[in-house]
């Protein structure tokens, strides 16, 4: 059985071609620059060298065609014919409160996904448009919508709920969804594997840390809080968003700077976290390179960003009344020796140790605690992709 699994941005397409038997990776690529000057498909097959097909690309719709024609052809394809695709999973950022769960993609459910745009204006929007440019390419092909928000569904009430007006609740929805969830879930899975454990019997801390970055308070296999809120850019500094502020900060700087509500709403995504803090990067490699070179703004980035990761767990630990594992993910966490180490050192006095030369990897899916840690510390690289075909194969079966 081979599923594709389609994540669509407003610009661009990644794709996997996944053989559910071994759970194989026959293909993957990334469409770029869709409907922007310079378009093109960067195809990698496996077993064969990469190929890039420049050409312009004036929707997804074409996007799609192409990604169909790189996967089937003679020169560079995988599978003989588009039949061999027997179901596409789509990542959807925001299900809102109707989805707890991966669905098959129905009128009903795509009705339900226009409804969730105001929870999410940048990203369903060109989700919605990598479904309906599947359709029509595929229109026979049973499709998946797996979301970011449906493993955090299971939150209480206490959780979810910000301490402001309820009506605002009732009237807009506005409370705590959490996003990531396909790769907060697929690590505590994977954690459950690797400790040769029931997931049932474990409470996890998992801790998404990219560029976008999220801690989860997982009990039983079941999420019951998260980092990120109504919208991902709640909770820990990130890579160019804020997190967490005194949100009086919001009409403090709007008066100070006279900035309207969209310009902050800017700042605090795409110019504050590790970049605003350091004014030199977003990126961590640039930031250890720099603090290692003594640059003082770097270092309090990488000691704000690792202290608030450390409040999170201990705050979610104390949640959870005990924690068997605390896990790593995505760039930084799977990459970042030293952000875990910062991390972990601060949180020996719950018996957290980890062993230097274990944690001296990159991208490695390994257990770095040390024999005699209390809590086990792993590395467990994520897999978004591979999650989202297993879900897809469950509900098409
Ligand atoms: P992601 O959003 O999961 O793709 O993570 C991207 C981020 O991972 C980048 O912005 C980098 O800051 C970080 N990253 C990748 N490799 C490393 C590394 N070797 N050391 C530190 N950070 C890394």
């Amino acid at each position: 059985m081979d599923i594709l699994v389609i994540n669509c941005g407003s610009s661009s397409l990644k794709y996997q071609l996944i053989d559910m038997e071994g759970e194989k990776v026959l293909a993957k690529g990334l469409v770029e620059r869709i409907g922007i000057e310079g378009s093109r498909i960067k195809h990698e097959p496996i077993n064969a060298e990469k190929v890039v097909i420049e050409e312009p690309i004036q929707d997804h719709k074409k996007a799609l065609k192409m990604v169909v024609e790189a996967i089937v052809s003679k020169e560079h394809g995988v599978i003989e014919s588009m039949n061999q695709i027997t179901a596409v999973g789509h990542r959807v950022v925001h299900g809102g409160e109707d989805f707890s769960k991966s669905v098959i993609i129905t009128d009903k459910v795509m009705e339900a996904l226009e409804k969730n745009i105001e929870l999410a204006p940048l990203h369903n929007p060109p989700n919605i448009t990598g479904i309906e440019a599947c359709k029509a390419i595929m229109p026979d092909v049973p499709m998946v919508a797996v979301f970011d928000t449906a493993f955090h569904q299971t939150i209480p009430e206490e959780n979810y709920i910000y301490a402001i007006p309820y009506e605002y609740y009732e009237k807009y929805k506005i409370r705590r969804y959490g996003f990531h969830g396909t790769s907060h879930k697929y690590v505590a899975f994977r954690t459950a594997e690797i400790l040769g454990r029931d997931l049932k019997d474990l409470n996890i801390v998992t801790c998404h840390l990219g560029n976008g970055a999220s801690i989860t308070a997982i009990k039983s296999g079941v999420s019951i809080d998260t980092s990120m809120g109504f919208t991902p850019l709640e909770g820990l500094a990130m890579g160019t968003r804020s997190g967490n502020i005194d949100p009086a900060i919001i009409p403090f700087l709007m008066k100070k700077e006279n900035m309207s509500c969209d310009e902050v709403n800017d700042v605090l995504n795409k110019e504050s976290g590790v970049l605003g803090v350091s004014g030199i990067s977003s990126d961590f490699r640039d930031l250890e390179d720099e603090a290692a070179k003594g640059n003082k703004r770097a270092q309090l980035a990488l000691n704000l960003f690792a202290n608030r990761v450390k409040k999170y767990i201990a705050a979610y630990i104390a949640e959870l009344g005990r924690v068997d594992a605390i896990v790593f993910t995505a760039g930084v966490g799977e990459n970042s020796p030293l952000i875990r180490k910062m991390v972990c050192d601060g949180l020996n006095f719950i018996g957290v140790s980890i062993d230097n030369e274990l944690n001296d990897v990159k991208g490695k899916e390994r257990i770095i605690s040390s024999e005699d840690s209390k809590v086990k510390v792993l590395i467990v690289p994520t897999n978004e992709e591979l999650m989202i075909a297993r879900e897809t194969m469950e509900l098409v079966k």
